[in-house]
């Protein structure tokens, strides 16, 4: 984008699994005048953007509003439920269940890691087992990553739920939803999640910027006897101030007109349409994968993802190089690979406002890079997607949703 750069025409493929792209309607809506955050249109905007996460969520409980990245909900949920040296039990999905177990250390908190080698979702037996030898209750939380951002493995949350109620634990159950709410079914009350952490700039389809905590009663208690210092994260001024749809301190305000529309845009498509079209895009991008002939970061089909896809490249070919040629021949960002998986996978994000076409084109510029950088593939990928994707279609739209 430097100014003495020549134009490329069309719109940039932003296909990393996020910040998904922003659709003009929620663009727009942004763009309005910022309004005074104490007058009274600002609370009817406040009380429909609370309600309608609540929609979104699934919960009938208390939603807090960070401006802030998803990191910063993160922090908000560990530091209202828990005190100085508690214990919590994490599962090793990745990158960024890695970086949220880092943060509790920092914060005081002792994290015990279920490890994995990053192929699959969480193991509910492995956290049953975990919680049945803590016989003293030590553990305070357990917490998970409903979506796996680094490597496309989503966690089942119910069974991870049927897992605690099997083990008789008590411990709070804390889900990272940031890459998954809104693309990937979610339910925080009818699952008996405590806290559900979201961020603004993936399936919710804004901008980078806001974030969120869905706080369970049993979580608001716990956070009345909570003593880790918490002074811009706390739920209560939050909470006491959202019930009449305002802020303690400057919110967003942009930002929620455009989570506004995008609440809006949700329900008129349908939460379970928006999921549906989530799996099938999984689904037309995997078939295309194994055409090419390369291999799924995750290897477990219950927990594919339909938000990305991480690609193993072939043995002795960098992805970022696969990525840069990408970049450079068809102006479309694809994902990097994370930390133990750096040069070894791309992710193809699938998520957010994307069409069938969007992602035709997406695989297309895929497979016509893996070409001009080199990598040893089959051809027939784009193929194998856009028959799948029509074959849904015929069918009268069932499939299709
Ligand atoms: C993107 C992401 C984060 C980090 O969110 P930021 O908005 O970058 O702070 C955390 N967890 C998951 C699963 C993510 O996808």
């Amino acid at each position: 984008m430097a100014t003495n750069a020549p134009r490329v025409a069309g719109r940039h493929f932003l296909q990393i699994p996020g910040p998904s792209p922003v659709p003009e309607r929620i663009l727009s809506a942004i763009a309005r005048q910022t309004i005074d955050h104490r007058g009274p249109d600002f609370g009817k905007l406040g009380l429909r953007v609370l309600d309608g996460m609540r929609s979104i969520f699934k919960t009938r409980g208390a939603v807090v509003i960070y401006p802030a990245s998803g990191t910063g909900a993160w922090e908000a949920a560990l530091a209202n439920t828990l005190s100085p040296g508690d214990k919590v039990l994490m599962v090793e999905t990745g990158h960024f269940a890695t970086l949220w177990k880092t943060m509790a250390g920092k914060l005081g908190v002792e994290a015990t890691f279920i490890p994995s080698d990053w192929r699959a979702g969480a193991d509910p037996a492995a956290i049953e087992a975990a919680l049945r030898e803590d016989k003293e209750h030590a553990f305070k939380a357990v917490c998970v990553v409903h979506n796996e951002t680094s490597t496309g493995s989503t966690s089942r949350i119910d069974e991870v739920r049927k897992a605690i109620d099997a083990a008789g634990h008590p411990a709070l159950l804390m889900v990272d939803t940031i890459s998954s709410l809104a693309s990937v079914d979610y339910r925080h009350d009818e699952w008996g999640v405590d806290v559900t952490v979201a961020g603004s700039q993936k399936g919710l389809m804004l901008p980078p910027g806001l974030s969120f905590n869905a706080v369970s009663e049993k979580a608001l208690a716990a956070s009345k006897a909570s003593r880790l210092p918490k002074s811009f994260w706390g739920w209560e001024e939050m909470i006491a101030a959202g019930k009449s749809g305002y802020f303690p301190y400057t919110p967003a305000t942009n930002l929620l007109y455009g989570l506004d529309e995008a609440i809006q845009m949700l329900h008129e498509e349908g939460l379970d349409a928006v999921f549906a079209r989530h799996l099938r895009h999984g689904e037309a991008t995997r078939r295309a994968v194994a055409a090419w002939g390369l291999e799924n970061l995750c290897t477990n089909p219950k927990h594919f993802s339909p938000v990305l896809t991480a690609v193993v490249m072939p043995e002795g070919h960098d992805a970022d190089r696969l990525r840069s040629v990408i970049l450079d021949a068809f102006d479309m960002s694809l994902g990097t690979g994370l930390s133990k998986v750096a040069k070894k996978v791309f992710r193809i994000g699938h998520l957010g406002d994307i069409n069938d076409l969007t992602l035709v084109g997406t695989l297309g510029g895929v497979e016509m890079g893996l070409g001009l950088a080199g990598v040893p593939h089959k051809a027939g990928g784009v193929a194998a997607a856009m028959a799948y994707l029509a074959e849904g279609k015929r069918e009268g739209g069932a499939k299709a949703a």
